[in-house]
């Protein structure tokens, strides 16, 4: 994958560009993650918050409550409804992209399983990858 990678939402109002090659993907089972991506799961990329830039629009930001009862904050294109990244409160400098909204996802693979305590029974875990029955603990910025 080239760096700049770019991505957006998909009816286009929201473009972004990430300047900072990409790490492994942590895939968190979370029933909150399930609500708001509509999916299995959600696929997420940590990546520091200075090195996602916004080209065209503004997401929109939901109050959700994490699992610690901080709040956590959930990004969507307010027009197509689409998910773009989240971001605990308490940690500002980093944030999670949503591997779907990239428009070339296919170099990144995924490095690890979170929450698989609320796993559904029909989403593949490849067993050779990192499991986590609840959260992981906090990444170093
Ligand atoms: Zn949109
Ligand atoms: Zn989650």
């Amino acid at each position: 994958m080239s760096t700049p990678s770019t991505g957006g939402c998909l009816c286009g109002a929201i473009r972004y560009q990430v300047g900072a090659p990409m790490k492994n993907i942590i895939a968190c089972h979370c029933a909150n993650c399930r609500k708001a991506s509509g999916a299995g799961a959600s696929h997420n990329i940590l990546l520091k918050t200075a090195d996602l830039s916004f080209t065209a629009g503004t997401p929109k930001r939901y109050v959700d409550t994490a699992d610690s009862g901080n709040a956590l904050y959930r990004f969507f294109c307010a027009d197509c409804g689409s998910s773009i990244y989240s971001q605990r409160s308490t940690m500002p400098e980093m944030l999670v992209l949503k591997a779907g909204s990239l428009d070339d996802a296919s170099g990144l693979t995924i490095g690890m399983h979170i929450w698989t305590d609320s796993a559904l029974p029909w989403m593949h875990r490849d067993p050779a990858v990192d499991q986590h029955p609840k959260n992981r603990p906090p990444p170093k910025a």
